[in-house]
Order: C-alpha cells, then structure tokens, then sequence
C-alpha cells in the first residue's frame, strides 16, 4: 500500500525511535528491525524497575514475560525490598538466560551457514573442475 501521508509516517517513526532511545533499534533475541514490531521490555518488571530495559520484538517479549512467569516471578512489585531485589535478579537471570539461548541460536546459525557455504563452495569447486576437465580432453590433440 503507498503510503498517502508520508510525513505523519516520519512522524510516528520518530516517535517510535524516541520510544525506543535508540536510531538502530533490533530484537537481540531474533534480530527483528522492523520499528512497528519493536518494543521495550522492563527486565525486572514495569512496577520494579522501569529504567533496567531492553528493546525486544513483540514476540520475543511475550516469551521473556512468559518466562518470568513460568519461573515464578509475579508481575507484581513486591513491598519489601530485599525480597523485591531477589525478585530483580531473578528477573535478571530469566532474560540473561533467554540472552544466552539466543547468542547460541545465533553462533549455530553462523556455523551451519560456514558448512553450507563450504559445501556449497566444493561443490562449486567439483562443477568448475570437471568443467575444466572436460575442457582439457577436448582440447588435447588426438593421438594418431
Ligand atoms: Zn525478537
């Protein structure tokens, strides 16, 4: 669909990027950068800490909040603060772990891409070879 109203789409993109602090934002869990698609994450919970944030995609949000939850983490801000600091690490160790999930997911990606490549590559190598074989036998002159 053309867009009909192109700055109040620079507008909202605008306001999207102050949102998000940021001129490059991306999903580190999916690497996702579509802006309408982005937002931000409060690694302790919105009524803990709203400072400590990451930008994740919606998607990727829903799965670190379902994970606080499954780790019984309450979206709730708890009274005492030794008790609500637990709940912040904890918090904390939920999205370092998905973090971590992601960081693997990404490196096995990169590795599997290296093995296609170089298959890719020899197998590349084979057609140009024998290619080149083919070249040479018609080539050589035929012995009498
Ligand atoms: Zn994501």
């Amino acid at each position: 669909m053309k867009n009909v109203h192109p700055l109040k789409a620079e507008r909202r993109r605008q306001r999207r990027l102050a949102v998000l602090k940021t001129e490059n934002p991306y999903c580190p869990m999916c690497g996702e950068t579509a802006l309408e698609c982005l937002e931000v994450h409060e690694i302790a919970g919105f009524r803990r800490d709203a400072q400590a944030e990451i930008i994740v995609c919606r998607n990727c949000h829903r799965k670190l909040t379902t994970g606080l939850l499954n780790a019984g983490i309450p979206m709730v801000r708890e009274s005492c603060s030794l008790e609500r600091t637990a709940q912040c690490l904890r918090a904390l160790a939920v999205t370092m772990r998905a973090e971590a999930d992601a960081l693997d997911r990404w490196a096995r990606s990169l590795i599997d891409l290296e093995q296609e490549d170089f298959v890719n590559l020899n197998s590349c190598k084979r057609r140009l070879n024998n290619g080149t074989s083919q070249r040479k036998q018609q080539n050589q002159p035929s012995s009498p």
